[in-house]
């Protein structure tokens, strides 16, 4: 019975690889987490905004991982920690930062201590940092505070990064996950010649390139697309093939995906 059930399971797989008939099912991810929610005023990269994300059902939920000057791993977009990093005191002007729902900026450890109850995916933005060996450094402490965790799991956690660096230490070092570059300025080819297995472009890339969905899928490449707002365009996306779509707009995608959400 069960060498019956294999062998279905075996002509089914080669006839779907045969036709290259994917499943036309796309995830969304919630970029910074769900924020923008009618119920609660959230803010983006906020526990809040993971928790609603959680709560909606969305099969991923963003979120940007930096450090500071004084090597405090905290999810903090760009320009915020610019701002503390240029203090006498980074530590000190972290603790008195609040976002705009009043919630302390969280660490990595008090964001994955809630990400680790999550159902979601947590699509994992280590942010590229000055230096080469300052990004791979920030990339190394990650995976540690993953592991402390138990969220060094590949069915949990996605990496992505504007920081080709991260990239490539994470193909050498994590292999088995899904390590999605965000630059843009690289062909599927090329990112597969690096072992990087997929990538997650801005809509102007994808539409710029084509070729690149397909391109990426035949390399067994995954594509997700960064960050669509607009229902004309995640409708274009939706038919261009991507696998998944980065939104500040989730309940949106979710209308327009309908049944071709993958949860
Ligand atoms: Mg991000």
């Amino acid at each position: 019975m069960k060498r019956t059930i294999l062998l279905a399971a075996l002509i089914l797989a080669a006839a779907i690889s045969l036709t290259g008939c994917r499943s036309h099912k796309v995830a969304i991810t919630a970029h910074r987490g769900f924020w923008k929610s009618e119920a609660v005023a959230n803010a983006p990269n906020s526990l809040a905004s993971l928790g609603e994300a959680q709560a909606n059902g969305f099969w991923g939920s963003e979120f940007d991982v930096n450090m500071t000057a004084d090597g405090r791993l905290v999810v903090l977009h760009g320009p915020m920690i610019q701002t503390v990093n240029a203090q006498a005191s980074p530590a000190a002007a972290l603790d008195t930062l609040v976002l705009e729902n009043g919630e302390p900026v969280p660490t990595l450890d008090s964001y994955l201590s809630l990400g680790a109850k999550s159902k979601c995916v947590l699509v994992f933005e280590i942010k590229a940092h000055q230096t080469a060996e300052r990004s791979v450094e920030v990339t190394k402490a990650c995976v540690e505070a993953l592991k402390a965790h138990g969220l060094f799991d590949p069915e949990r956690v996605i990496f992505i990064s504007f920081s080709y660096d991260a990239c490539k230490w994470i193909a050498a070092n994590a292999p088995k996950f899904t390590n999605q570059y965000l630059g843009g300025d690289k062909s599927p080819s090329q990112l597969h010649e690096d072992s990087i297995n997929g990538l997650d472009y801005h809509f102007s890339v994808l539409q710029k390139n084509p070729g690149w969905i397909e391109e990426a899928h035949a390399l067994g490449m995954s594509v997700n697309v960064w960050t669509v707002n607009d229902a004309a365009i995640m409708q274009e996306m939706i038919e261009a093939g991507v696998d998944c779509i980065t939104t500040d707009e989730p309940l949106l995608c979710r209308e327009i995906l309908g049944k071709k959400e993958r949860r």
